[in-house]
């Protein structure tokens, strides 16, 4: 009989520039709490890491405000393509989908790929996998992002991300900032797992790959698990989901880990955040950017960064 352990729960909903005002704010908290106290149950009564990774993802992925599943990003083209993976720890494998577009949850898409012999596909396999797996034809774009890029097209793309999260007011000013989605869960059995969507940072290149469906932006094993966000090329550089989980692996303790390669990450002047659990129910968070959208549950409580102060590049609980 495997030993009963504390569930612990961290989300993320991308990291930016600062959230335009108090209403954006309460509305973002709102969100992320009611992804918390339902993920969480359903650990509590007994889900799997992974199991609880992939409820979450969706549920976030279903909320237009972030940049994940319906309320991506546009590409410089106009159109939407999603990647998302996923990493249970205690299999040790990782499996995702990059650049897809017209489906409802790429998440689902990942967890599928877990039992497969090929298990990170692009856009042409992944939308050849969406049929099979006969996944209803699915339309991603909402009116704000629309709207987001055609500001931005009026001003030649020279914003370095789109909005973080998809407010009305963000569009006034057009700021760049980050969105994505992020999950990691410890579950009752001790199973670790992660799991991170995106819509990409908005405005890019055709082709482009986000960090999200790599190793580098979503990262687990049976010691740690972290999921990132920002600007994917920084966070692919720093390689930092599995930067922090090798550290952990290889004796560092999860605040230790978060701190020593979120310094680093600052020092090379990345533009970034992460979340992450360890084994023993750690929870630590860091960022090199304005804000990180994440909220967590502790096993007691549920808490949240979004008004975090700048003086610390981490945090842990
Ligand atoms: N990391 C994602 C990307 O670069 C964007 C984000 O986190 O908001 O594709």
């Amino acid at each position: 009989m495997e030993s009963q352990v504390q569930p612990k729960l961290i989300i993320h909903g991308g990291a930016g520039s600062s959230l335009h005002g108090k209403g954006g704010l309460e509305a973002v908290r709102r969100s992320l709490y009611t992804v918390v106290e339902e993920v969480y149950a359903l650990l509590l009564s007994g889900a799997t890491a992974s199991e609880a990774v992939l409820q979450g993802c969706q549920m976030l992925e279903d909320n237009p405000r972030f940049n994940a599943g319906t309320g991506s990003v546009l590409q410089s083209d106009g159109q939407i393509r999603m990647s998302a993976s996923l990493m249970d720890g205690a299999l040790g494998r990782f499996s995702g989908v990059i650049n897809i577009s017209r489906v409802k949850n790429p998440i689902e898409l990942a967890q599928f790929l877990q039992n497969s012999p090929d298990r990170v596909l692009s856009d042409f396999g992944s939308a050849e996998l969406a049929r099979e797996m006969q996944i209803p034809s699915y339309n991603a774009l909402t009116d704000l992002r629309l709207q987001e890029w055609i500001q931005e097209r009026q001003d030649n793309f020279k914003s370095t991300m789109a909005g973080v999260v998809a407010e009305p007011e963000l569009l006034e000013t057009s700021n760049a900032g980050r969105g994505t989605i992020g999950v990691v869960a410890l579950d009752a059995s001790g199973r670790l797992a992660a799991g991170t969507s995106t819509g990409g940072k908005g405005f890019e290149r055709i082709g482009r790959v986000s960090d999200s469906a790599m190793p580098a932006g979503n990262y687990a094993t049976c010691n740690a698990g972290v999921s990132c966000t920002g600007i994917g090329e920084d966070i692919i550089d720093e390689c930092l989901a599995a930067r922090i989980v090798v550290r952990v692996t290889d004796g560092m303790s999860l605040k230790d880990a978060m701190q020593r390669s979120l310094g680093e990450a600052h020092q090379n002047k990345r533009d970034l955040g992460a979340i992450a659990l360890d084994a023993s129910g750690a929870i630590a968070w860091g960022k090199t950017s304005e804000i990180l959208l994440a909220a967590y549950h502790d096993g007691e409580k549920i808490g949240d960064t979004l008004e975090w102060n700048d003086s610390e590049l981490t945090g842990y609980c």
